[in-house]
């Protein structure tokens, strides 16, 4: 055994890092942080990231334990990511060793080999001829090798089926030594000499502004806002950034949001490029996660396309990161290591020393009021590029009218002119199912989640109620389960009985729905699209699945069935939240020759941001809203952190916060900390959630500084309470949705 200390990064909650001894065999090596390796932990075995090696350790020495296995060479993880996730452990105050599960592919963590997988190849010998007589009446075995001699570097076997090769015909042919079998590394496709599959469209005015803009910051770490409103042409400039960044012999990284993850986004950066792109979404496998890892971080992929994870892709070559649609919730992760993606990423330009492209046709305030103190340069692009003219706002006060599931009567005549004149329209509601209540009209019984403080959802079509918080569900009851009548009344509107209804008064037309319950099935949202696409007069009714990303040309009249919820809500995030989807659920419309109407309905008609956002606009809309935030101290104007708790017993969840109150005061005192306010504990804004009972107790603070000098003293004590084993607890930095 050596005196060699190995300081690890555990996957476990716990922040601290953890020693072992090295083993006589491994303190021979080389050992540079990043390595894995293989220890013992309690009775289980774990892998652990190295983080140092030292020569002494705080454990007396015959309680430090030896490791078991040194599992790469070399580290896997270049020093650039290894560096940002530290930066990422730490301002999120998260364990270092569950920072890296998070960041790291699935297949890493578990200690599969950082290496390109190897794989089989098939090939036609050097001396096969397909006139080979032995061959002569055997017609699959000839086509086979036909096929396979159209591929000199052969065929991967997982690609077999794909071309229609039998696997069958082909053991025949290697039996008879025309065809080889070869193990290796699946060949890097090679790089291209022209990077342009496509031509591109010649930028307009705008554009070529924000394209010169950021093309001028190449080479270093610059920040750009791009604002442009939806259809100006992010994307074209996107994609003539890429191109420059490909010719300049680097790579790009691309983060969109989920929702975005749609074939169309991604065939638009396909179709342009002859280039090695790497997919990271959750849609892919753990093993392509880990290829396309792999790939990027030895400079075998050009183009990087991914979902919020995909940040921590490492690249052999960075030159730029752009994140689409920056103002998107998806990039901000909810549970574990609570990292926002877009704020990341520019941590990582910055410490890459790359330009960074954040778009959006409603950047978020926060990124807003960055372009407003110089941090980042304003890019503003505000005509479409296509031509097509911005679409026309209505606000519909539908106090006194009657709604019918939903729909006014002058919205009704609105989607029969639309309709009769041969163009599309579009519904949107952010509420799925039938209704969001179901209630008893005897007794006023009301469909009550056994589990939350909140309704069940009624689901006709699927015949259950649902609780769209904590999945519970139980049949339809035919009967008020208090009073045994049978008049029970679904209250309000939901996609399905506005679909429903819709469906009723225009039985001329197809209506089309589209949110989570319409489009599970694999296929279904394509299908969906392409019958829109084909242009024929219908509805389209759905959530914000239809907000982002997609093109309806034919689309001339867009109705929001609701937008009262986003300004009288407890989140102060609701009212940009909802500008932001009626913005873009609007940007739908009129995107080709005809020009588009937005009809809002709401009980708040004279509210002054709805009016400003539906007279002057989005960027009007925002200014408003950030001067509110300003004087009310909140975000961009203050720092957040929320303290979340949650128990089995009522009360439980108080009783540990209230611990943590009395903790930070008194750390507040020693430290002298200014302009930091606790406010809480309170319960959470939906107390009961899947049967647990929730408290948060918020950080509110003028500056950065102090505010993490506290919150990392104060975890340490957390760690150690008693009160706190009882409790499942979390701190949310930077959180988004303050419930
Ligand atoms: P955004 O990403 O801002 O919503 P897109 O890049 O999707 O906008 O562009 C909207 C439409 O305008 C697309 O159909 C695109 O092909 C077209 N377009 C973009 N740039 C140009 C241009 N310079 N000239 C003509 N059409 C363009
Ligand atoms: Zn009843
Ligand atoms: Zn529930």
């Amino acid at each position: 055994m050596s005196d060699v200390i190995l300081r690890l990064a555990l996957p476990s909650p716990l922040r601290r890092l953890f020693d072992y001894r090295a083993t006589a065999a491994m303190a021979r090596q080389p050992l540079t942080p990043g390595m894995r390796i293989r220890v013992p932990f309690g009775r289980r075995e774990m892998i652990g990231i190295l983080v140092e090696v030292c020569a002494t350790s705080e454990v007396p020495a015959d309680k430090l334990k030896p490791a078991i296995a040194l599992l790469d060479p070399t580290s896997p993880l270049p020093p650039a990511l290894f560096k940002l996730c530290l930066w990422t452990a730490q301002y999120y105050q998260h364990s270092l060793g569950d920072t890296l599960s998070w960041a790291l592919p699935v297949l890493l963590r578990q200690g599969e080999a950082a290496e390109i997988r190897q794989e089989r190849f098939w090939q036609v010998t050097a001396d096969a001829r397909l006139d080979d007589p032995r061959i002569a009446r055997a017609p699959r075995q000839r086509e086979a090798l036909q096929t396979l001699s159209q591929h000199p570097h052969g065929v991967a076997h997982s690609l077999l089926s794909k071309l229609g090769l039998n696997k069958d015909s082909l053991d025949l042919l290697l039996a008879k030594q025309l065809v080889q079998l070869e193990v290796r590394r699946q060949r890097p496709a090679t790089r291209h000499e022209h990077w342009l599959a496509q031509p591109e469209l010649p930028l307009n005015d705008e554009q070529r502004a924000a394209f010169e803009a950021v093309r001028s910051g190449f080479g270093s770490f610059h920040a750009f806002l791009l604002a442009g409103v939806t259809g100006s042409g992010k994307t074209e400039v996107y994609l003539q950034l890429i191109r420059e960044t490909l010719e300049a012999g680097k790579q790009a990284l691309v983060l969109i949001p989920e929702i975005n993850l749609g074939p169309q986004t991604l065939a638009r950066f396909e179709q342009r490029f002859n280039a090695r792109i790497a997919l990271l979404h959750s849609a892919v496998n753990d093993r392509e996660r880990l290829d396309a890892w792999l790939a990027a971080r030895d400079g075998e992929a050009d183009i990087i396309i991914g979902t919020r994870s995909a940040l921590f892709t490492p690249m052999k070559n960075p030159g730029l990161i752009i994140i689409d649609e920056e103002h998107d919730g998806s990039y901000k992760q909810q549970e574990g290591l609570r990292y926002h993606a877009r704020d990341l990423a520019l941590v990582r330009a910055h410490q890459e020393n790359v330009p960074i492209l954040l778009g959006s046709a409603t950047p978020s305030l926060e990124s807003l009021h960055n372009a407003h103190t110089g941090r980042y340069g304003l890019l503003r692009m505000n005509h479409r590029a296509g031509g097509a003219k911005q679409p026309r706002f209505l606000r519909l006060d539908v106090r006194s009218r009657p709604l019918d599931s939903g729909i006014s009567g002058p919205l009704q005549q609105a989607i029969g002119k639309t309709l009769e004149a041969g163009q599309q329209v579009l519904v949107f509601l952010n509420r799925r199912g039938f209704a969001p209540t179901l209630l008893c009209h005897d007794c006023g019984w009301m469909s009550g989640c056994p589990r939350c403080d909140a309704r069940m959802t009624v689901h006709q079509r699927s015949g259950v109620l649902r609780c769209h918080h904590c999945g519970y569900d139980e049949r339809l009851p035919l009967r008020c389960p208090k009073c045994a009548h049978v008049d029970l009344r679904p209250v309000g509107a939901g996609t399905e009985r506005a679909e429903e209804r819709l469906k009723v008064l225009f039985p001329d037309f197809p209506v089309l729905r589209v949110d989570r319950d319409s489009t599970s099935r694999k296929d279904a949202m394509h299908n969906l699209f392409t019958t829109i696409q084909r242009g024929q007069p219908s509805i389209l009714v759905g959530t914000q699945m239809l907000a982002k990303g997609h093109h309806f040309p034919r689309v001339t009249l867009v109705a929001i069935l609701d937008a009262d919820g986003g300004l009288f809500s407890g989140d102060f995030r609701a009212s940009e939240r909802m500008a932001q989807l009626i913005v873009q659920v609007a940007g739908r419309a009129g995107r080709a020759e005809e020009p588009g109407k937005v009809i809002v309905q709401t009980h708040l008609a004279e509210h002054p941001l709805l009016v400003q956002l539906t007279e002057e606009g989005y960027f009007a809309f925002a200014e408003q809203a950030l001067s509110e935030r300003r004087s009310a101290g909140l975000p961009p104007f203050a720092h957040l952190a929320l303290l979340r708790a949650e128990a089995h017993k009522p009360g439980q969840a108080e009783g540990f916060l209230d611990e943590a109150c009395s903790a930070a005061e008194r750390l507040l005192a020693e430290q002298g900390g200014q302009g930091i306010e606790l406010l809480g504990p309170v319960p959470a804004p939906m107390e009961r959630r899947a049967g647990r009972f929730r408290a948060q107790l918020l950080l509110q603070a003028s500056a950065r500084a102090p505010l993490h000098r506290l919150i990392s003293a104060w975890l340490l004590e957390l760690e150690q309470m008693p009160s706190g084993r009882q409790v499942r607890w979390s701190l949310d930095v930077d959180p988004v949705d303050l419930y």
